[in-house]
């Protein structure tokens, strides 16, 4: 075969946070190949279509191969030395006439976790601007905002083993069919046979598992768990003496609860009191019970009190810390746990949290810098920096590796924002549309080219190898930030001194871990080749790691180790429906596509398997609007409008309500959406949009 590669490099998957376990094919210096791991954990030698093709987007006809810098309105090829010195220069200039924070930087849960702990670090002591958030604010910031606020930490509680060991799977908005394929082997080998719950607005293929679906009416998510926690507490179902050992807020939850009775909740929900009597006392009765969520939960203006109200279930019953029960929030990019623990946007890194004097005295003098530049306070969050930007208080803007220009909301308000910026630099593996507006793009290296560690939904953090040599002029990523930092004075050498490699940072990273509930501290590249990842903690006591939090030997992380039962309150949808814009548009991924297409638009087989986007509708409102199954229509909300969608007529949707997957930029559903978001995470509530159909 003139394909069959020469060696076979060990790495994991770069895409989604579930973390398979792979091989990358090189044959003559180039990537030809990839295969699932048989011996990994995770996903024991199988990939989904996109992990399957992955070696593909190394050579995309799409890839950025050499510095770019704009000149009379066209990008053109520049050196590294020119591309850097204009950035540091306008960096400076900036900071200079209108403070550091002027300088914006946006990265993202697709770095490696030693490049963005390096970036984090040059970004916030070296630039001295907090104003620097990652994309995983659109993503799981509500499920780090809820577990802080129930338990005192960030943090997944439990393990992929508890896939196979629950009695009760409640999946809720996680449509895993397509977004998380690979966990499904998990729940397969459950050999308790457990019921399967889906509570979701959408009838989505995973719906169509479930032993019993919910399809509750959209947002209405945090009711129904308020709900459900109120019957618990009516029927007397909940461990008091769990209860009382472990949490605060018991009585005040009660009485705030007494808003949410079953009617009041079928009122809310479209759920009937039958239906919510069953589910609290799957609570109640299972052995072990784990709810699990993804972006249907944390997309919302009151996505923290939702994983907070899920939580409460889990504290109320005792499903939690032990195996086969507890909250697990699945992260959706391969690193958004990294970025999470490396910090520097949520929390200082290790999880220490922003306000907290003696952390930020710890941080400085484990890493041998002067207190006074750790920042204090965390600076604006994702949206904010945009509004920042508007305002023209933040002049420049760094993005990394992520493209706001298919992923945030409402694309005409976003597109003239970036357009008041003095520059827009733009680190990206691929001319993404963000990069074709950018002033200077820095060309990088992508997943195959470079190494480091990846940590999955469940903390197990796994390593990613180099196979293949940077294509053309680009660099990694960890090579791009540490090598821009010597422009600036003393900066070099006071942060990076003796870096030479990523090992530096995450031995660095490792240090700042030890001792807090995210310790890296006994993990080496070794033992994660070795054992298929380590989930952390991971310590000279815990030498393999940990599966599972909150059982008897980890305390919860608040002052006196019990957690908190929260009173979330639920609201009506951000953007009501109107005669003008009667239907409301749900938005969400599809299993052959990535995010924003940047990486998977180019690979063949997963642009003919989904090309474009489509818009499932009800088979009522398609009668309605006089369509049917392949005809072409338009979508338009109070910000802008879609044209030439494709229709599927399906009862998957409930009348009233359509879907459309958000990756393509030749039909920029993100056009529509409005800017609705969770006051405590900065997450945006993608989910519910009014809009109106037009079949002409
Ligand atoms: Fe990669 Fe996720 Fe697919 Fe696994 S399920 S191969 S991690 S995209």
């Amino acid at each position: 075969d003139e394909k069959k590669p020469d060696k076979w490099v060990f790495s994991t998957c770069g895409y989604c946070g579930v973390g398979c376990g792979l091989y990358i094919g090189v044959k003559d210096g180039r990537a030809v190949y990839t295969k699932g791991n048989p011996k990994h954990f995770v996903n024991k030698g199988t990939l989904c279509p996109k992990g399957l093709s992955e070696h593909q987007l190394i050579n995309s006809p799409e890839r950025v191969t050499t510095p770019l810098i704009k000149k009379n309105g066209e990008l053109v090829y520049a050196s590294w030395e020119d591309s850097y010195k204009k950035v540091a220069d306008e960096f400076k200039r900036i900071a200079k006439e209108h403070g550091e924070k002027a300088v914006g930087v946006i990265s993202t849960g697709q770095l490696l976790t030693e490049e963005f702990y390096t970036l984090g670090k040059f970004v916030q002591l070296g630039l001295k601007t907090n104003n620097y958030d990652g994309n995983t604010t659109l993503c799981m910031s509500s499920a780090v905002m809820g577990y802080k606020q129930s338990l005192g930490s960030d943090g997944p509680v439990g393990s992929y083993e508890d896939f196979e060991k629950a009695n009760t799977i409640i999946l809720v908005g996680a449509n895993i069919s397509d977004n998380h394929p690979i966990l499904k082997l998990h729940i397969a080998k459950n050999k308790n046979h457990p019921k399967i719950i889906v509570i979701d607005p959408r009838s989505s293929k995973t719906a169509q598992m479930a032993d019993i679906f919910v399809p509750l009416k959209p947002r209405t998510d945090l009711a129904l768990f308020n709900g459900l926690a109120y019957i618990i507490m009516e029927q007397g179902w909940e461990d008091e003496a769990y209860i009382k050992a472990n949490t605060n807020g018991y009585k005040e939850l009660k009485k705030h609860l007494q808003n949410y009775p079953p009617q009041e909740v079928v009122n809310i929900t479209g759920i009937d009191v039958k239906t919510l009597y069953e589910l609290a006392r799957q609570f109640a009765s299972g052995d072990s019970v784990l709810t699990a969520w993804t972006m249907g939960v944390n997309q919302s203006f009151m996505g923290t009190d939702t994983v907070s109200a899920i939580v409460n279930l889990h504290l109320l019953t005792a499903q939690i810390g032990k195996e086969g029960a507890g909250p697990f929030s699945i992260t959706g990019q391969c690193n958004a746990m990294g970025t999470r623990e490396s910090g520097f946007t949520s929390s200082l890194p290790g999880y220490r949290n922003f306000g907290d004097k003696a952390a930020l005295k710890e941080y400085a003098a484990i890493v041998n810098v002067p207190v006074e530049i750790v920042p204090l306070e965390r600076g604006y969050k994702y949206a904010e920096i945009i509004d920042a930007i508007d305002r023209g208080e933040i002049k420049a803007l760094w993005v990394v590796a992520t493209n706001p220009l298919v992923s945030f909301v409402n694309q005409e308000k976003l597109r003239k924002t970036l357009a008041k910026l003095d520059l827009l630099v733009v680190q990206d593996a691929f001319m993404s549309d963000t990069a074709e507006i950018a002033d200077v793009v820095f060309a990088a290296a992508t997943w195959g080219e470079k190494e480091g560690t990846y940590t999955n939904s469940e903390r197990r953090c796994n390593r990613a190898n180099k196979a293949v040599e940077p294509l053309g002029n680009t660099k990694s990523d960890f090579d791009i930030i540490v090598d821009f930092s010597k422009y600036f004075h003393g900066v070099h050498e006071l942060l990076f001194n003796h870096w030479k490699k990523p090992l530096d940072a995450f031995n660095e990273f490792k240090e700042i871990t030890r001792g807090q509930l995210c310790d890296y501290s006994g993990m080496t590249y070794e033992l994660m080749e070795e054992h298929g990842g380590i989930q952390w903690p991971c310590n000279e006591d815990r030498p393999l790691g940990t599966k599972r939090l909150y059982s008897s030997d980890i305390p919860f992380r608040t002052p006196d180790k019990k957690a908190n039962l929260i009173c979330a309150d639920w609201f009506p949808m951000a953007e009501p429906i109107c005669s003008e814009f009667p239907l409301i548009l749900n938005t969400g991924r599809t299993v052959e596509q990535w995010h924003t297409r940047t990486k998977t638009r180019s690979i063949e087989i997963l642009d003919n398997l989904a090309p474009e986007a489509w818009v499932d509708v009800n088979p009522k409102d398609a009668r309605k609007l006089e369509v049917k199954s392949g005809d072409r229509i338009s979508l338009s909300s109070a910000r802008g409008r879609v044209e030439g969608v494709v229709v599927r007529v399906t009862n998957s949707v409930a009348s009233g309500n359509v879907f459309v997957p958000f990756h393509f930029n030749t039909q920029l559903v993100n056009a529509l959406t409005n800017e609705s978001f969770c006051p405590k995470s900065g997450e945006p509530n993608f989910k519910q949009t009014a809009i109106q159909l037009h079949s002409k």
